[in-house]
């Protein structure tokens, strides 16, 4: 029987289920440069909202399966600073990977400038973009890249997803051979080897964000004891 619930195993499973039932799984600048497959079509995208380190996690799982994606990645974001070098190194992972990454963006930020800094930083022409939280965007600004929300891709497709660990209409799961046409949301961070809840996810940010942060204070504590007691002998 199938659970679903936020697990690597239901996810996989999940896509599994979508290869074996016709689908090919393409990822958001496939639609837009015009690879769309006839038949059945998955189009694959995460945004990461909160992790990166989570999202490289879901990058291996899906290349481990053959499949590529479309990962953005948002440069002013409370939670994790795309050039930490563990969050460098794995943005370039991902990439690594064969998947795509593009600007997930808010719209308060500078958008030509912000492109410019990730196509610097990921060393190739960022093609897509899409928006943080869409409902709070306060206009519809008609930006140099083609946007993910895109009416004709959105009118095209059967757009769903997992925003705040829910899936609004049922896992994707429950989709498969009710549309030819899919286009699935998924955030990383909401995924792992156990159904976590909500207070568990936020745990998972947490770890990120104060990853080396204990051995960062020990190495400065021993470097400061070292200059000090050259400074005044003993301490
Ligand atoms: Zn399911
Ligand atoms: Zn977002």
């Amino acid at each position: 029987m199938v659970i679903c619930e936020f697990t690597y195993k239901h996810y996989t499973e999940t896509i599994n289920e979508y290869i074996k039932s016709g689908y090919s799984i393409i990822n958001v600048s496939d639609y837009f440069e015009g690879r769309v497959p006839q038949g059945k079509v998955m189009i694959l995208r995460h945004d990461i909202d909160y992790s990166i380190m989570e999202a490289v996690k879901m990058a291996s799982i899906e290349n481990s399966m053959g499949i590529k994606s479309t990962y953005y990645v948002m440069l002013h974001n409370h939670y994790y600073n795309i050039l930490t070098p563990m969050n460098l190194h794995g943005i370039l992972k991902i990439q690594q990977l064969g998947h795509e990454v593009s600007l997930h963006f808010e719209s308060k930020s500078d958008f030509d400038r912000d492109v410019k800094i990730l196509n610097e930083i990921l060393g190739v022409q960022t093609k897509t973009y899409s928006w943080h939280s869409p409902t709070c965007i306060p206009e519809k600004i008609k930006r140099n890249l083609p946007s993910a929300y895109d009416e004709k891709l959105l009118n095209e497709f059967k757009y769903i997803s997992e925003s705040c660990h829910r899936w609004r209409e049922g896992c994707f799961c429950n989709w498969i051979n009710k549309k030819d046409r899919m286009y699935v949301l998924t955030h990383s961070l909401w995924w792992g080897n156990k159904d976590l809840d909500f207070k568990q996810l936020l745990g998972k940010t947490v770890a990120d964000m104060t990853f080396g942060i204990e051995e960062f204070y020990e190495v400065n504590l021993q470097k400061i004891n070292i200059y000090l007691k050259e400074l005044y002998g003993a301490v």
